[in-house]
């Protein structure tokens, strides 16, 4: 459930109607639902309450200063996974110990800002990985709490690009060596033990793939505390899916995988970790844009919209769907007709859905791509020079920008010609 509906005729974000955010902003433009993120946010807390947990919210997903605020004071953890996300989960208020360090290649620099400004568990993607932090710990004098992120070669039935847990993908170490890396681990100077990590994929809308792999975690789980380790702490990865299709079968809801987490790992008394992106901030957003032209084409009319893939990539980079909806409301029993969605961008990539049915539309009409909060201004670009898209939160009445679209000389100010030239 979200907070993007109707009101009057008018598509709204709570109660602030879609058009006063394009008057005032322009277009295109994300706008962020505060009740919807909270709402998420309360679902997974609630899906654990039966156990110690925290809920880390994948910073990559939305990395809006704004938004990691808003889950943070919440309670929220987060999940980061570069030096970039760190300092923005920092500047945000969150503290190092609710803060968890994913990714598959972390630099010693990356490493050492972790270490400086505190960090809760930094999760192990590969031994070289473990030695360096190894070395950088013990030179620092300081003793990290780690995870090692397995690989349990589980099929997690999504898209082969948003998949990480079956043995070809560049992630985790293979559970099956997991017990011999744990045992350097525990040997290694600067390195606290504390935990198992997994994350086997975005967007699954099926608990099958997560109830397999939880299962081989409480198995390695017993295994390493008969070799000695002392493992308080599971983390559990992202992953659930939204529904991206209104009229869809929606995916299972998060009280139904919190209690496929109790099923599998319930009963070995460790504090639980999720850390889910899309399923709190995705249906959390919609980009609005407005039309620009109606074009006709031979056999199909083409809708060119102000909004392109480098605004909203994830139609080009894993041909994804997002519906897309007119901002006045259709009268009930008005008829519809396809269109071809597409961005201005000189690219037949920049397509954002063919044949979408919408009622008459023309120039100067605003639309808005549904579920666009996770994994939208995050990917955007400034390709073909079009400034970055900014971003709107939206909270009851009222709404703030909450990052501004760069001008032109803001744009260009980030080049620079060198003397010689
Ligand atoms: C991407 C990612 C997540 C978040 O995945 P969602 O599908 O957005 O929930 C969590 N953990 C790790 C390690 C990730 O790479």
């Amino acid at each position: 459930m979200d907070h993007f509906n109707y009101h009057r005729g008018e598509l709204c974000a709570e109660d602030v109607p879609l058009t006063r955010i394009a008057a005032q902003v322009g277009t295109p433009v994300y706008v962020y639902s505060a009740a919807t993120l909270t709402r998420h946010f309360g679902l997974f807390r609630q899906a654990l309450a039966w156990t110690d947990h925290l809920v880390c919210f994948a910073v990559k997903s939305n990395s809006n200063l704004a938004v990691l605020k808003l889950l943070g004071d919440l309670g929220a953890g987060m999940d980061v996974v570069s030096g970039g996300e760190y300092a923005r989960a920092r500047a945000a208020g969150v503290p190092g110990d609710r803060i968890v360090f994913s990714g598959v290649g972390k630099t010693v620099a990356e490493m050492r800002m972790a270490i400086e400004g505190g960090i809760r568990q930094v999760n192990l993607e590969s031994e070289p990985e473990m030695r360096a932090l190894s070395a950088l710990a013990a030179s620092m004098g300081a003793v990290v709490p780690v995870a090692v992120r397995v690989n349990p070669d589980v099929d997690a039935r999504t898209h082969e690009k948003i998949a990480t847990g079956k043995s070809e993908n560049k992630f985790g170490i293979p559970i099956a060596r997991a017990a011999e890396v744990y045992a350097e681990a525990a040997a290694l100077p600067g390195l606290q033990v504390v935990g198992i990590d997994v994350h086997i994929g975005s967007q699954l809308t099926d608990l099958e793939p997560f109830r397999a792999a939880y299962a081989k975690v409480a198995d390695l789980t017993r295994t390493l505390r008969a070799d000695g380790h002392a493992i308080s702490r599971l983390d559990l990865g992202g992953g659930l899916g939204i529904p991206y299709r209104r009229d869809n079968n929606a995916p299972p809801l998060p009280i139904e995988y919190g209690q496929v987490i109790r099923e599998t790992v319930g009963d070995l008394g460790c504090e639980i970790e999720i850390e889910p992106g899309r399923n709190i901030v995705g249906n959390a957003g919609v980009l609005l844009s407005q039309v620009i032209y109606v074009k006709q084409g031979e056999g199909r009319d083409f809708l060119i919209v102000d909004a392109a893939m480098n605004d909203l990539a994830r139609p080009a980079m894993y041909g994804a769907h997002h519906d897309i909806v007119p901002v006045a409301e259709p009268a009930v029993g008005a008829p519809v007709r396809p269109f071809d969605v597409v961005g201005p961008v000189c690219e037949s990539g920049d397509t954002f859905q063919k044949g979408a049915e919408l009622p008459q539309m023309a120039a100067g009409d605003l639309i808005a791509f549904r579920s666009a909060g996770a994994y939208g201004a995050v990917m955007a670009s400034e390709y073909n020079s079009r400034p970055l898209v900014p971003e709107v939160l939206v909270s009851g009445d009222h709404f703030a920008v909450i990052r501004a679209r760069p001008t032109f000389e803001e744009m260009l100010a980030r080049d620079s010609i060198p003397e010689w030239l």
